[in-house]
């Protein structure tokens, strides 16, 4: 049996009918570029996560570019961060000219170690932006603590995370900023790209919404060099049909982690934790495994793809060479680069294929301890 790593064509062809009428609705008037699709998905979205303000824009990379530009955070600024986490968090960080200051995370939720943000405060260092990694929130109550403690931001990546809950808020609203992706694969997605800057505060949502449209208010008036970061009006038709389906979509994910867990749990693999602070979104199902090559490769062989998110930890990406790490700087993150794998997840995922890949990981697992046993004897 094949099971692919996710699989949204089938997600789409159960509203197909609702994303063909935005079709012809965008072509019909031609308003391919903001306008009042996007406008309406801005509202909706900001409403979902109760927040006051959405600005739609067209990457969740551009999302964090434009908080961090918003903030006023530039060159000679630290801006502290995780290293397993996707490249874009860093390089947005980087794209303004401020300096990405790495700290290790937590070996549970896999997200920012609040004692080890504290630590690497300094006097340039202007925001904390944990990440809400896999679907799990950071937790974010002591992070906050510390910024207030600072006098810093605290910025959300929030781009694998629509809908996860801290303490029963939706994240995406407890930092001064939030970031999200749309990103095909993300648990809310576009058919092409896009993200979105949520806050609460006017001022940043103002400042955001200038930046993306070449610093104008106005056509043709510009207070500020800006960017072309605009949402295209088809992707806010699309996300506001795909949105109402989200809080579904998430139970979906939820219910094959319940039926991995069960299938899996006793095996000498570790599983996610939910936190108890968290409802987590499982935009991934991520376990740590002794043999993780060689697991990856039986899994490959019985048709099932997996992914690693991710193998190689930002501080030894040669793109952040120059900040001077090594292997070494971060234990947790460097032992769970080597361990995790990401096993197929996806709303639309069967018990059916779950059971197949608990079972081949599980007739996998016990080859590998018989190996070693042999080995060993
Ligand atoms: C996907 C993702 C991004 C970037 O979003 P894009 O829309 O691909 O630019 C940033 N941070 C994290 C954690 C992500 O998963």
């Amino acid at each position: 049996m094949k099971v692919p790593f996710v699989d949204i064509a089938e997600q789409h062809r159960a509203i197909e009918e609702e994303l063909r009428e935005v079709f012809a609705r965008v072509l019909e008037s031609s308003s391919f570029i903001l306008g009042p699709e996007v406008l309406k998905f801005e509202d909706a979205f900001a409403s979902y996560l109760n927040a006051s303000h959405c600005v739609a824009v067209n990457s969740g990379t551009a999302a964090l570019q434009l908080t961090l530009q918003a903030l006023g955070i530039g060159c000679g600024d630290e801006v502290i961060t995780v290293p397993n986490t996707f490249i874009a968090t860093a390089e947005a960080i980087s794209a303004v000219g401020a300096r990405p200051v790495f700290v290790d995370v937590d070996p549970v939720s896999y997200t920012m170690d609040p004692k080890a943000a504290e630590d690497a405060i300094s006097p340039k260092t202007k925001a904390l932006l944990p990440v809400h990694l896999y679907g799990q929130p950071a937790d974010l109550d002591p992070l906050l603590a510390i910024a207030r403690r600072n006098g810093i931001a605290l910025i959300e990546d929030a781009c694998q995370a629509h809908g996860a809950t801290y303490k029963g808020k939706k994240v995406g609203t407890l930092g001064i900023a939030s970031c999200f992706s749309f990103y095909p694969g993300k648990n809310l997605g576009c058919l092409g790209e896009g993200g979105a800057i949520v806050t609460n505060d006017p001022e940043i949502a103002e400042q955001v919404r200038v930046l993306r449209d070449h610093g104008s208010i106005r056509k043709y008036q510009h207070r500020v060099p800006g960017y072309n970061f605009r949402m295209e009006g088809l992707q806010g038709g699309f996300l506001s049909v795909k949105l109402k389906y989200l809080e579904s979509w998430n139970e979906r994910r939820h219910r094959a982690a319940t039926k991995y867990h069960e299938a899996l749990s006793g095996s000498p693999l570790i599983l996610p934790t939910q936190m108890p602070y968290a409802r987590h979104v499982y935009h991934l199902y991520v376990v740590q495994a002794e043999d993780r090559e060689g697991l990856r490769n039986r899994l490959s062989d019985a048709g099932i793809e997996t992914g690693l998110h991710y193998p190689t930890p930002l501080h030894l990406q040669q793109a952040y060479s120059g900040l001077r790490y090594q292997t070494g700087s971060f234990p947790v993150t460097e032992y769970l680069s080597r361990r995790i794998l990401s096993l197929p997840m996806y709303p639309d995922l069967t018990d059916e294929k779950i059971e197949h890949v608990a079972s081949v990981l599980l007739e996998s697992l016990q080859c590998s301890t018989f190996n070693q046993e042999k080995i060993a004897a």
